[in-house]
């Protein structure tokens, strides 16, 4: 961390601020010129705010040139994370994995006919919500345990692993016993006794970029299930809230170029909560294989204007089984393959 004084301040300014640090135990490294008075912070500095540094008189700016997130960074650990769903599948490596299935599980039935659907078409992975966080209070909430129970009986039935969205620590017992990947919802990105919880775990946890959440801000929610002992971390960008309305969120393609960048951690793409328009994710889908991400998050419903929640964004079998094509084709191009 660097940090400049301001002309006006006086030695007693700098040597308070001096000693605070040094009493953190931070070293101080001087670089100050005859112009400008300004000092290097050595340690962690993880554990400070640059802006704090402001409540100190004289202080001009403070700012850091490490990251504040050390677990999740590529420059702690160069290599890509592997994360293992089952014995033939790991998210992270040369597999492109494929996660698709109803936004939430509406009944045994739907469940069952959507499973068979994906599977058929190349699919790893069964989507579905049992506890939905929903914006109105007055929507489908979910079946809860009993659409958990559903996911499990008809992964199993249908070889398919199971990914679905934990909302308090209070269930992790439950979805330690019946999913395979637990995810933490756009809205539930920063909260904070879920993730500290999720860290207790060893499963996989798929991490949602919240609504409004900058890079760094998903990183570091990451670093909190990190920072707990769970490795096991895969990023999903379903994109961001900006002045943009025609599509339902604005799909951050960069932030995978930048997630690969600044972490070793896997990062996938949810293409229907990112445009909101089924018409759009199969181009979405490709461009997200075409910049690096590691898998994809699909919505499919087979009956999309009956399905309780999300059904514009949902894809029918027939338009998701041409997608998986068309994946397949791509995936071998960018030197990965589809299990
Ligand atoms: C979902 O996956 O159905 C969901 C609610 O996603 P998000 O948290 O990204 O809005
Ligand atoms: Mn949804």
């Amino acid at each position: 961390m660097i940090v400049k004084m301001k002309k006006t301040a006086t030695n007693e300014h700098y040597e308070r601020l001096v000693a605070f640090l040094n009493d953190k135990g931070f070293e101080i490294k001087d670089v100050s010129s005859e112009h400008v008075r300004i000092f290097g912070v050595i340690g962690d500095t993880a554990t400070i705010e640059p802006g704090d540094l402001l409540a100190f008189d004289g202080v001009s700016e403070a700012f850091r040139i490490q990251t504040p997130f050390k677990k999740a960074s590529r420059t702690m650990k160069a290599e890509d994370t592997l994360v293992r769903i089952s014995d033939s599948l790991t998210i992270g490596g040369d597999q492109t994995v494929i996660m698709a299935g109803p936004c939430s599980v509406e009944s045994y039935e739907q469940l069952d006919t959507i499973a068979q659907a994906v599977k058929a078409a190349g699919a790893h992975v069964l989507r579905g919500g049992a506890y939905k966080p929903r914006t109105s209070p007055y929507t489908f909430q979910g079946l809860g345990l009993e659409g958990l129970k559903m996911m499990r009986d008809v992964a199993d039935k249908h070889g398919l692993a199971v990914v679905s969205e934990i909302t308090s620590p209070d269930l992790l017992d439950v979805f330690e016993q019946y999913v395979d990947i637990m995810q933490v919802g756009a809205r539930n990105m920063q909260n904070y006794p879920l993730l500290k919880a999720l860290g207790q775990s060893r499963k996989p946890i798929l991490l949602k970029r919240g609504l409004s959440a900058t890079i760094e801000e998903w990183l570091m929610a990451a670093e909190y299930l990190l920072a707990g002992g769970n490795e096991n971390v895969i990023l999903c960008e379903r994109g961001i809230r900006t002045f943009e309305t025609y599509t339902r969120n604005t799909l951050d393609i960069a932030a995978v170029l930048a997630i690969k960048e600044l972490s070793h951690l896997p990062v996938i793409v949810d293409p229907s909560h990112a445009t909101g328009k089924w018409h759009m994710i199969e181009k979405a889908s490709l461009a997200s294989l075409a910049v690096g991400a590691d898998g994809l998050i699909i919505e499919v419903h087979h009956d999309p204007e009956r399905a309780l929640s999300d059904g514009a964004q949902s894809l029918k079998p027939e338009k998701f089984s041409v997608l998986m094509d068309s994946l397949r084709e791509l995936a071998p191009l960018l030197g990965k393959q589809i299990p």
